[in-house]
């Protein structure tokens, strides 16, 4: 018999395999898709952690109980404690085993990272290939690091990799995993193991389940993996675990749907830049379905704006601007220039342009009347140098100079923030309080609600996928 079965090969089962493997452990591994590597070569890569080698060397000083505060304050005390306060006490070696490895640190890290709400201290770390600047493709430094070693295990016999094999099926004995049910090429079949990992990811790209656990939620919106469809979730609510924190879900703001009612974003293909206003300033105007503003679309915090997006009907928006903001200063979407935002809204599938504020209205459904009254408003405001209605403070010019855009934008789903409830061994919870001894779960799966809570905290989801699939890996 084996002595791990591990379902799902990312960021967590890579690393848990790896370390495992690297002890002389028998490792069998299954992964549905035809590589290995899961959301790793999707991701933007940030990891964060406190007390690192790395900031040493900057000088800086910092601490997990730092990093723990600063998760609190960010998210509200809305995290699960008990795995928060274990991922960021393993964060640092964490990133200590990476710099050892030889990972390509970009120069700027430790970095504050304005994208999410900024934590107080230099701890988010990205390799110098994360940072592509047009945003057109993940730079892959945690996957291309892990590769080697991962081959060598494979190599050695030390993993067995089943792929294109999918779990389908857990079956329990009161509280002991006894087997799997997997299949392979339409063949069912039973693999055993002392020990059981489910690393089987997130399921923001499952509508039906994602739509059925997310209050309030009518449409998907998603650039998850789309191979994150919560199977792992499913077969464990199956056998009586305990599944949470789905309520808590947030979204990530700016997704442009290129072919409506496909419900897909790519986040490497094209978003708008609405996340923050240090990286960019807004030129721009943010207005819902009634045509109103509902935001300072300047606001500095992060949090804010992602809360903001999530009382508008659809939880979609429109990004408002004339010729003259069009073409002053940096683009709205990273992987467009300007002239590509133009042939954009030649398609009219998602940016529409009109020689007036009516037309606009006209081609995007929006009502003219509320429209034109928000931006005459809008307008006064930039004149008066004061924004009565938001409190905006940079107010460059007025929106009058045509043709005016408008660009369709969504709040979507990065990851889930749903997952299945473990202890601080990281064993699977049952209902009733009980755990089931020899199933244990980390990454995505556990939803990132558990450690970042209802808000995004940078780094908090891929580094505690390899904290608690690099720990796993060392003590089962
Ligand atoms: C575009 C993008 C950018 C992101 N950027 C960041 C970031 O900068 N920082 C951060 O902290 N987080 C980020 N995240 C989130 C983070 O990258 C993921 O949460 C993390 O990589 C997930 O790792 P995982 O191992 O849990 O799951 P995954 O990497 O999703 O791996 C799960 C694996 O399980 C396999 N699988 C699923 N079902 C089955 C089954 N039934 N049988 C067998 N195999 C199965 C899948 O095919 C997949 O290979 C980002 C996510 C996205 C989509």
């Amino acid at each position: 018999m084996d002595d791990i079965l591990i379902i799902g090969a990312g960021a967590a089962g890579m690393t848990s395999a790896i370390r495992a493997a690297q002890r002389g452990k028998k490792v069998v591994v299954l992964e549905k898709m035809d590589k290995v590597g899961g959301t790793l070569s999707l991701t933007a890569g940030h990891i964060s952690g406190a007390s690192t080698q790395r900031q040493s060397y900057a000088g800086i000083q910092d601490t997990p109980d730092s990093h723990y505060s600063d998760i609190v304050r960010i998210c509200r005390n809305t995290m699960d404690p008990t795995i928060t306060r274990k991922a960021v006490d393993l964060a640092s070696s964490t990133i200590d085993w990476l710099t050892e490895l030889g990972y390509s640190f970009h120069d700027r890290t430790p970095a504050i990272i304005y994208g999410h709400e900024a934590y107080s201290i230099a701890r988010t770390y990205f390799g110098k290939e994360d940072i592509h600047p047009k945003m057109q493709e993940s730079g892959q430094t945690i996957l291309r690091l892990l590769l080697p070693l991962w081959n060598e295990q494979v190599h050695k016999g030390n993993i067995r990799l089943l792929i294109r094999c999918k779990l389908k099926q857990i079956i329990v004995d009161k509280n002991l995993v006894v087997g799997i049910i997997a299949e392979q090429d339409d063949r069912e079949f039973i693999l055993t193991a002392h020990h059981y990992l489910l690393t089987t990811g997130g399921y923001a790209s499952c509508p039906t389940f994602f739509e059925n656990c997310t209050p309030g939620t009518s449409r998907l919106m998603s650039a998850a993996n789309p191979a994150s469809t919560g199977d792992g979730i499913k077969a464990a609510l199956q056998i009586g675990a305990v599944f949470q924190g789905a309520e808590k879900q947030m979204y990530t703001l700016g997704g442009i749907e290129l072919q409506p009612g496909s419900g897909r974003i790519n986040f490497w293909e094209a978003w708008a830049r609405m996340s923050n206003s240090i990286d960019r300033k807004q030129r721009e105007i943010y207005v819902n379905i009634r045509g109103e503003r509902f935001m300072n679309e300047y606001d500095w915090s992060v949090d804010q704006r992602e809360h903001a997006i999530l009382s508008q009907p659809g939880k979609k928006c429109w990004v408002l601007f004339d010729q003259r903001a069009l073409y002053d200063g940096d683009s709205l979407v990273p992987q467009w220039t300007t002239d590509q935002m133009v042939q954009e809204s030649y398609r009219e599938q998602a940016v529409w342009q009109a020689p007036s504020l009516r037309e606009l209205a006209f081609k995007t459904g929006l009502p003219p009347d509320a429209l034109e009254k928000t931006v005459d408003k809008f307008n006064e405001s930039c004149i008066a140098g004061f924004d009565s209605s938001w409190g905006r403070t940079y107010l460059k010019h007025p929106l009058d100079t045509p043709p005016f855009f408008a660009v369709l934008v969504y709040a979507y789903a990065l990851i889930s923030f749903g997952g299945i409830q473990v202890n601080n061994q990281l064993q699977v919870m049952r209902e009733g309080g009980q755990t089931f001894n020899n199933l244990y779960a980390a990454g995505e799966i556990l939803g990132a609600a558990a450690t970042s809570g209802q808000a995004f905290c940078g780094g908090m989801l891929l580094t505690p996928a390899i904290s608690f699939g690099k720990w796993l890996g060392d003590h089962l």
